[in-house]
């Protein structure tokens, strides 16, 4: 057995990337052990982008995201790595709650537009509702990036991740946490869980719960387009800004119901194209029996919502990615601790971009006293509020 660590992190994603960084970066000694290899696509943190935004109605999320802006600066400044494209967000529409005033009250800078006055500005997409359009607070991150300085700025603080190091249990005693993992038995203070899909393996036995976490995996399959030069739009890759669309119930041009099964986003990924997905449109599974591929059908159906709502795209050119969800029954976020344990997915499809702030979160969440935990994560992030929302 090694040295006894302040912390283990289970996971290598960016949850327990970012939480290990912020644990070196207050002086504890930490190691995170990590199923598979380096790199590795078969979570939630793998691609090239992901969107930023401060879309939210929630307070909490509007205040993360204004912490996390400054801190995505700050992990960039040390890192040297530009993972931020500020390319702004355009969210249209008819969602179920208006953004605009929550978002303002929060000190958003926020343009409102018309379809027609957005269309004008970005021929390539059409839009429909009230146009909201974010400039200083969204656009896109690079995961793969924040991953590579999440682990070096780890590393130059003396942490380390173990890759194909699967934990595989771990108990609690007098001492603290013993973790059995493939690569040898660890010994640590505080063990904070970060497994994203794989959290009900390990987390109901140490947290001490008699039944799984209400928690949902799914496998999507967003896709890349390309740009279709002989539309002529004049919008390029780098800066085609990310979007929301909270559609009609019923479609505008053909007066049927929508055929789109969720909220549509999109946005550039360098090299690769504009993605565009329904979110958490997918296969409800077992993280360790996918199956990589998309269900027949499913690219098409992109296909055809590129064709009717965005005219700068080449519709033929798709080409499909598969990524996991790790859903709530509310969506919100799960940073708990219960004694030495500390869980922690912010997943339901929305998390990457709050990264760095919720790094130091649940690194808070790990040393603070039981009597600290609420004022160091709101409480709608807390075991408490999954279990209630489990109930109803
Ligand atoms: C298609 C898609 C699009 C998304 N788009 C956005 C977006 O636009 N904006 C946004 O903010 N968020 C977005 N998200 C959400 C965001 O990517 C996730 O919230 C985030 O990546 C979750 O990271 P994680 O580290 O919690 O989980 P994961 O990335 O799943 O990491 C968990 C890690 O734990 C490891 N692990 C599990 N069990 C063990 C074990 N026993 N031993 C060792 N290692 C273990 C796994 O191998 C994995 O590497 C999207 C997600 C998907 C799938």
């Amino acid at each position: 057995m090694s040295e006894k660590l302040d912390v283990i992190v289970v996971g290598a994603g960016a949850t327990g990337l970012a939480t290990a960084w912020k644990l070196a970066q207050g002086g504890r000694s930490v190691k995170v052990l990590e199923q598979f290899e380096q790199g590795h696509k078969k979570a939630s943190s793998h691609g090239g982008s992901r969107i930023y935004r401060a879309t939210y109605v929630q307070r909490e999320y509007l205040d993360l995201m204004h912490h996390a802006l400054d801190m995505w600066r700050e992990i960039e400044s040390e890192s040297g790595l530009k993972l931020l494209s500020e390319v702004g967000l355009v969210s249209h529409g008819f969602p179920p709650h208006d953004f605009e005033q929550p978002m303002r009250d929060a000190g958003v800078p926020l343009e409102v537009l018309t379809p027609e006055a957005a269309q004008e500005r970005w021929p390539g997409m059409r839009f429909e509702g009230k146009v909201l359009h974010e400039h200083k607070t969204a656009g896109r991150v690079n995961a793969d990036l924040t991953l590579v300085a999440f682990e070096q700025e780890l590393n130059k603080l003396g942490g380390e991740v173990v890759y194909n190091s699967r934990v595989t249990d771990a108990r609690i005693d007098a001492d603290g946490v013993v973790v059995e993992s493939t690569t040898g038995t660890y010994r640590a203070d505080k063990i904070v869980l970060a497994a994203g899909g794989w959290t009900n393996r390990l987390a109901p036995g140490l947290l001490g719960l008699d039944q799984p976490l209400d928690m949902e995996i799914i496998e999507v399959a967003p896709a890349h387009f390309q740009i279709n030069p002989d539309t002529a739009s004049g919008m390029e890759e780098n800066t085609w800004p990310s979007f929301t669309h909270d559609h009609a119930p019923v479609d505008p041009v053909t007066g049927e119901p929508t055929r789109w099964p969720g909220i549509v986003y999109g946005l550039a990924t360098e090299g690769e194209g504009i993605k565009v997905g329904f979110n958490a449109y997918g296969v409800s599974l077992d993280p360790d029996a996918r199956t990589y591929t998309s269900r027949p059908g499913d690219l098409q159906l992109h296909a055809d919502y590129v064709e009717q709502w965005l005219p700068g795209l080449d519709p033929s050119t798709g080409v499909d990615l598969s990524c996991t969800y790790t859903r709530t029954p509310s969506d919100d976020f799960l940073i708990d601790r219960r004694g030495r344990v500390v869980v922690a997915s912010p997943c339901s499809g929305h998390g990457f971009k709050f990264m760095p702030a919720l790094g130091e979160m649940i690194a808070n969440v790990a040393l603070s006293s039981d009597s600290d935990i609420s004022s160091v994560r709101p409480d709608v992030f807390s075991l408490a509020h999954l279990l209630e929302s489990s109930q109803r």
